[in-house]
């Protein structure tokens, strides 16, 4: 049974509901038809098949062939048209999944929430999912769509047409369509005009649209920091009242925006947003809880400098481990507990892993961490400890210790943060520039 999005606002105070209210009268009065929509023909548009890879061009021909219809959307048309590399091609089809499986050998069906087909190549992987209508229209379709307390969709199996598919995504720029039958774009919801004025405006009653997936809270952050976009007004008004909705989120899935959020390229602008919109404590909240308390510029330093280092060695192709990250995102939590422990008689080391456990205990409850970035970033943390004491007999150990690079570059950052001072560094420095025999030289002289 379908639930009103009005139902779900029962949590939220009474002026938040007014301006829902308001926002749904007024969206009435001037509401954009859903029959309406602009076709721009080829010649009057920038989408260039030179722009979309090899791929994805062969996935919506086979498609094409085969009788069905068959469209480049979502980011890969929207960058296109930005003159943006896009980072993967998404294919919107009317075949059915195991009728687009049957086309391709090379292909596989996934997902619980709504089933799409990936299609795999060395190297790319093109997704083609199935029109689908959005589960909060009424509709005499088949298919299930459970809604809960809160009105999250939990399973959007519901085919449509064409039209309902661009009216169930989430933001105008991300449901323009290219059509592979004549090269031209096909524009429901006035992408395009968006597009033009670098504006992220959720499709819909942004409030309806946030209950069903709050995930979309997240998505409009990314995309207006990865684009440099702004929120168009109603899409920010209700993305400010409701940073609560993401606490009905699987943590697992946070997770998998986090890295969404963090590890394409735009980690500072991203982090900026998420102080700014009051979501970082979504995803962190005892960092939120840390930095909000004390105030500390040499934390908010920390954060900085690793979230732009991330970004830096994005943009030089050179790899990231989100354990990093994460370990910096909670350090200024360690930091703190351990100036509660000052004085408590109990060995260092045993207290240490303690508190690192109770945190990333913690941290999991909000947001999921996988048990091998948990271990990295436990390992990162306890080298820092080793890193500034050099005790002798643990300098090789340390040395040749699977994340010492990794906590190196930690170390480095806490020293450009002023957090401490650089001798102990600079000697780890000097320590992997030396041969083995200086080396031994080094060490013993400490
Ligand atoms: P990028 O791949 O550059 O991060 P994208 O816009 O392609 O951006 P994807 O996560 O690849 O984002 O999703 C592809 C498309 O699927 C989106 O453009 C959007 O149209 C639709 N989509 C994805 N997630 C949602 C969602 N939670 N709600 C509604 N539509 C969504
Ligand atoms: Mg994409």
């Amino acid at each position: 049974m379908l639930k009103c999005a009005h139902l779900n606002l029962r949590d939220d105070p009474l002026p938040k509901r007014i301006i829902h209210w308001a926002t749904r009268w007024f969206r009435r009065t001037k509401k954009i038809t859903k029959t309406s929509r602009d076709v721009i023909a080829r010649p009057d548009h920038t989408v260039s098949r030179d722009a979309i890879s090899q791929n994805a061009l062969k996935v919506m021909y086979r498609l094409k062939d085969a009788g069905y219809a068959a469209f480049l959307v979502g980011g890969g048309v929207r960058d296109i048209l930005l003159g943006r590399q896009p980072k993967d091609f998404d294919v919107a089809t009317d075949a059915h999944p195991e009728a687009i499986r049957e086309l391709f050998r090379n292909s596989r069906i996934i997902g619980r929430r709504f089933r799409l087909v990936h299609v795999f190549y060395d190297g790319e992987i093109i997704e083609v999912s199935t029109f689908r209508a959005n589960a909060t229209e009424p509709t005499t379709r088949t298919q299930t769509q459970i809604h809960a307390e809160t009105g999250m969709i939990f399973r959007d199996n519901t085919y449509g047409t064409v039209e309902e598919d661009a009216w169930r995504r989430d933001f105008t720029v991300n449901a323009l369509y290219y059509n592979i039958a004549d090269f031209s774009l096909v524009d429901y919801t006035r992408g395009l005009t968006d597009l033009k004025h670098r504006l992220i405006r959720i499709i819909g009653d942004p409030v309806q649209r946030y209950h069903e997936d709050p995930v979309r809270l997240l998505r409009a952050i990314r995309f207006a920091a990865k684009l440099d976009f702004t929120l168009e007004k109603e899409t920010e008004i209700a993305l400010k009242a409701l940073p609560h909705l993401l606490q009905h989120v699987p943590t697992s899935r946070l997770f998998d925006e986090c890295l969404k959020l963090f590890f394409e390229g735009n980690a500072f602008a991203t982090y900026q947003k998420l102080l700014h919109y009051h979501y970082l404590g979504a995803l962190f909240p005892q960092t939120l809880q840390v930095l909000h308390l004390h105030k500390n510029k040499v934390h908010e330093k920390l954060i900085h400098l690793a979230m732009k280092a991330t970004d830096e060695r994005l943009r030089a192709d050179n790899s990231v481990n989100p354990a990093f990250l994460l370990a910096v995102l909670l350090w200024p939590v360690l930091q703190q507990e351990l100036t509660k422990m000052k004085n408590k008689k109990v060995k260092f080391y045993l207290r240490l892993h303690q508190l690192m456990s109770d945190i990333i205990h913690r941290q999991v409850e909000a947001m999921m961490i996988p048990k091998r970035l948990q271990f990295a970033i436990q390992a990162i943390w306890v080298l820092q400890f080793q890193l500034q004491k050099r005790r002798q007999s643990r300098i090789l150990n340390v040395f040749h210790h699977r994340y010492f690079r990794a906590a190196f570059d930690f170390m480095g950052l806490r020293v450009q943060a002023n957090e401490i001072s650089s001798t102990e560094y600079e000697w780890w420095r000097q320590l992997q520039l030396m041969d083995t025999e200086k080396q031994e030289a080094m060490i013993a002289e400490l």
